[in-house]
C-alpha cells in the first residue's frame, strides 16, 4: 500500500514524439512558431509566471532539439521524483475500487458471540464460556482461525512488558495475569443447528496474545464454524484500558479485552496477527453479542448494548426512571447517591448473585463494568433514539452529575455534523482507566475539572464513529482512529467551551511544530507500538493527522467541499474495514483533487513546511511592477498565502495554489503595476504550520502580525 512508482509524464512524452517524428523541414518553423506562441501565451497568463530568462532558455532549447532532430531526451524515461507524482496505492480490484469505495465483491468475515461470564469479587477474576459463530464470507478455504487473547499482555514474559515501562501508561510488567484456557472445542452441533455426534476438542497454539485454532475440517467459503471456548483471567494490580479501582470503600471493575475474540481475516493481508503490545489498539470483526454477566446482587452493571432483563435486575422504581430518561432532556437519576446504602435499591436475590443480560448488534467488541456503589443517571439523546447513561462513585458526584449532559452534547453535535449516532445506548463509566472507548460504552477517569471531563467524554464518544462504526485497523493505522476522532473533537470542544484553549492533540499547530523541530518526529503511518516517544505517539496518531485534516478542510479545500466527502467516507465504510488507500481515494474522488502531494508529505514523511520570500525586484515590463521571488524551502508543498503592502499604503492579498510548485522549489509572483510592493508577508493569518517564520517577510524583519498559531474557531 505504501509502494510508489513513477508514471510517465504524458506531456513531456507527447512533445518528444512531436519533436522527433519524421516531420518535413517545412513543418519545423511552424513547430517553433507554435512553441513560441505557447510560451508567450503562458507567460502572459497571470497564473503562470515563468521568469523571462527561463522562457528564452526554453525557446532556445526547443529550437535546438527540433533542428537537431534528436531522439527523445533521457529524462522521458527517468523516474518522476516530483512532489506531485501520483501516490501509488494498492491496485484497485473487485474488493476495493479505484474511487475508494468497497467493490462489487467486497467481503468481510463475521463473528457472533454468545457469552456467559461471572465476576468473582473474592478472587477478583472473571470466568466465562462463549460460543462463537464464525462466518467465512471470504473466497478462501480456511484451515485454521486466529483469535486474540489480549489478557496475555499482563504477564512478566509478555512482549508488551518488554517494550513498555511498568510505570508508563501502557506498561504492564509485574502483573501475573493472563488467560487460562479450560476448553477450546467444536460443539456437538453444526452451524446449521443440527446435532452432531460429539464435541471435538480442537488443537490450538498460543503465541503471546494470539492463538491459532486448527479446525477439524477445512472451512470452505460461505460456511460457518462454531467454537466453544472456556476461559478465566484474574484482574491484576496494573491497569491498561481496563482494571480495578478501590474508591469510596468499594471496587470498580472495568472489564475489556476480556474474552477470546476473532482476529480479522481480510482481502488485504489475510489474517491480521499483530500482537497486543499495549499501546496499539484493535482490529475486530463485526457481529452480534448476546452476553449474560453474573455478579454479586448488590452490584450495578454497565455494558455495551441494551439491557434485556430489567425486570430481573432493577427495581420497579429504577425501571420507571429509565423509561422517563429516554425522552427527557434533563438528567434523570436512576439510582442516587443516597440510595447506595439502601438494600431496597437492589431487587431481591435469593442466591446472592444476579445475571445481567445484554445484547449488542452489529458491533466489533463488547466491554462492561460493575460496582456496588455506582450512582447511575441517564438522559435521552437525539430525541430518544439513544439513552446516554453515566455510572460513577459517590466522591465523583459533584463533577459527574454533568457527565450525561456532556455525553448528550457531544453525541448530538457529532450526529448533526457528520452522521447520526447509530447505537441505542451510550454509557460512560468512571473508574481507573483514563479514557477508553468501546461500542456503546466508554471509560473516563477525570473527577476534578469539568472542562477536562467534557474533553475526555467528547473524545471517547467521538470514537463511536471511528473506529466503532468505521472499523479500520487501529493497530497498524492508529491515525484512522485517533486522528479522525481528534479532528472531530477540534470542532466539538469549542461548541461547549467557546474561547477556552483547545485540549492538547486536537489538531493544534503549536505542539506539532515543537515535535517536528525536535528532530525526533516519526511519520503518521508508523504503528502506535513503534512510536519512540509518548510525544511521537500523541503527535503521530492524534494531533498531526487531525491538524492535517483541519488544513485540508479549511484552507486547502473548504468546509463546503470537505464535509460531504468526509460523510461519504463514513457512509461507504460504515461497519466495514477501510484501509488508508480507501480513505485517500474517497477524499480525492469526492473533492475532485489529486492530493498525492499532501498524503505523501503529511502522512508518509516528516517533511516540513517552510515557505520563504527571498526578494522583490521592481520592473515595468509587460505592466509588471513587482516580481516577488518565493521559495519552498522546507520540502513540503502547500498553497501559499501572501499579504502585500503597496507603496500607496493599501494592502493586497494573494492566494496561490499548490500548483505553483509544479516546476520546482522556486516561484515568481508577478504583481501588476502601477503600485509597487513595499513589503511582503507569507501566510499572514498563520493558517499553515510553517516551521520557520523568520523568512516569511520581505524586507527581512518586516513587521507582521502573524504568529505560528491559527485563529481559534
Ligand atoms: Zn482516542
Amino acid at each position: 500500500m505504501r509502494s510508489e512508482e513513477q508514471e510517465p509524464i504524458l506531456l513531456l512524452t507527447s512533445y518528444s514524439l512531436l519533436l522527433t517524428s519524421h516531420l518535413s523541414l517545412l513543418i519545423f518553423p511552424l513547430t517553433i512558431f507554435l512553441l513560441t506562441a505557447r510560451c508567450l501565451q503562458l507567460t502572459a497568463f497571470p497564473g503562470f509566471l515563468l521568469p523571462l530568462p527561463s522562457v528564452l532558455a526554453l525557446l532556445c532549447l526547443s529550437a535546438t532539439v527540433v533542428l537537431a532532430q534528436q531522439p527523445p531526451p533521457a529524462t522521458a524515461g527517468a523516474p518522476d521524483t516530483s512532489d506531485f507524482r501520483r501516490l501509488l496505492l494498492s491496485t484497485p480490484n473487485d474488493f476495493r475500487t479505484g474511487s475508494g469505495a468497497p467493490g462489487l465483491r467486497y467481503w468481510q468475515q463475521r463473528a457472533d458471540y454468545v457469552i456467559r461470564a461471572s465476576l468473582d469479587t473474592v478472587s477478583r477474576s472473571v470466568r466465562g464460556t462463549e460460543r462463537i459463530t464464525y462466518s467465512n464470507n471470504s473466497p478462501d478455504t480456511l484451515r485454521y482461525l486466529w483469535l486474540q487473547l489480549d489478557q496475555n499482555l499482563f504477564t512478566r514474559e509478555s512482549r508488551g512488558a518488554a517494550i513498555f515501562d511498568r510505570g508508563a501508561r501502557f506498561g504492564t510488567a509485574g502483573a501475573e495475569g493472563g488467560v487460562r484456557l479450560a476448553k477450546v472445542a467444536e460443539p456437538a452441533q453444526s452451524a446449521g443447528g443440527k446435532a452432531t455426534a460429539r464435541a471435538l476438542p480442537l488443537k490450538y497454539l498460543v503465541n503471546g496474545t494470539m492463538m491459532r485454532i486448527d479446525l477439524a475440517r477445512p472451512l470452505p467459503p460461505r460456511s460457518k464454524q462454531l467454537l466453544d471456548i472456556e476461559w478465566s483471567f484474574p484482574f491484576g494490580p496494573n491497569s491498561n484500558r481496563m482494571g480495578m479501582e478501590e474508591i469510596d470503600g468499594g471496587v470498580i471493575y472495568e472489564t475489556a479485552q476480556w474474552y477470546p475474540r476473532l482476529a480479522v481475516y481480510d482481502d488485504v493481508r489475510g489474517w491480521n496477527t499483530e500482537q497486543y503490545y499495549g499501546q496499539g489498539e484493535f482490529y475486530l470483526e463485526y457481529g452480534n453479542f448476546d452476553v449474560r454477566l453474573t455478579v454479586p446482587a448488590n452490584m450495578i452493571v454497565a455494558a455495551s448494548g441494551v439491557l434485556r432483563n430489567p425486570l430481573e435486575v432493577l427495581t420497579a422504581g429504577q425501571r420507571r426512571r429509565l423509561a422517563r430518561a429516554r425522552t427527557s432532556d434533563s438528567t434523570v437519576i436512576i439510582r442516587g447517591k443516597a440510595e447506595i446504602a439502601d438494600p431496597s435499591s437492589r431487587p431481591p436475590a435469593p442466591h446472592g448473585t444476579l445475571t445481567w443480560h445484554f445484547v449488542a448488534d452489529s458491533v466489533r467488541d463488547f466491554a462492561w463494568a460493575a460496582a456496588r456503589h455506582f450512582i447511575w443517571d441517564a438522559v435521552g439523546v437525539n430525541r430518544g433514539k439513544t439513552l446516554a447513561m453515566s455510572f460513577y462513585p459517590p466522591s465523583a458526584d459533584s463533577i459527574w452529575n454533568q457527565a450525561s449532559q456532556y455525553a448528550k452534547t457531544a453525541i448530538e453535535n457529532y450526529s448533526q455534523q457528520w452522521t447520526p449516532y447509530p447505537y441505542p445506548a451510550a454509557s460512560n463509566v468512571n473508574g481507573i482507566e483514563g479514557g477508553m472507548e468501546y461500542p456503546m460504552i466508554v471509560f473516563c477517569h477525570n473527577r476534578t475539572d469539568p472542562q477536562a471531563l467534557y474533553s475526555v467524554t467528547d473524545h471517547e464518544f467521538g470514537h463511536a464513529w471511528f473506529p466503532m462504526l468505521v472499523g479500520s485497523n487501529e493497530r497498524l493505522y492508529g491515525w484512522m482512529d485517533e486522528g479522525f476522532n481528534s479532528f472531530m473533537n477540534h470542532y466539538n470542544f469549542p461548541k461547549k467551551f467557546p474561547g477556552a484553549p483547545l485540549p492538547t492533540a486536537r489538531g493544534v499547530p503549536e505542539t506539532y511544530l515543537r515535535n517536528a523541530l525536535s528532530g525526533t518526529e516519526q511519520p503518521i503511518m508508523t504503528p502506535a507500538d513503534r512510536m519512540k516517544t509518548t510525544e511521537n505517539w500523541r503527535q503521530g496518531l492524534y494531533n498531526k493527522p487531525a491538524l492535517g485534516l483541519v488544513l485540508l478542510r479549511e484552507h486547502i479545500t473548504s468546509p463546503e467541499r470537505f464535509d460531504p466527502v468526509f460523510r461519504e467516507y463514513i457512509r461507504r465504510w460504515a461497519n466495514k474495514h477501510p484501509t488508508p488507500a480507501d480513505f485517500f481515494r474517497t477524499m480525492e474522488d469526492g473533492l475532485g483533487e489529486d492530493l498525492s502531494w499532501f498524503w505523501r508529505s503529511w502522512f508518509y514523511t516528516t517533511e516540513q513546511l517552510d515557505q520563504a520570500v527571498d526578494s522583490v525586484v521592481f520592473s515595468d515590463s509587460a505592466g509588471i511592477a513587482s516580481r516577488v521571488y518565493l521559495r519552498n524551502a522546507g520540502g513540503m508543498p502547500m498553497p501559499l498565502e501572501l499579504s502585500l503592502a503597496m507603496d500607496d499604503g493599501t494592502t493586497q492579498s494573494l492566494s496561490l495554489p499548490v500548483e505553483i510548485w509544479f516546476a520546482g522549489a522556486t516561484y515568481t509572483a508577478l504583481i501588476p503595476g502601477p503600485k509597487r510592493v513595499r513589503s511582503v508577508t507569507i501566510d499572514p493569518k498563520g493558517w499553515y504550520p510553517d516551521v520557520r517564520r523568520e523568512n516569511n517577510h520581505w524586507p527581512a524583519g518586516a513587521t507582521s502580525s502573524s504568529k505560528a498559531v491559527r485563529s481559534e474557531k
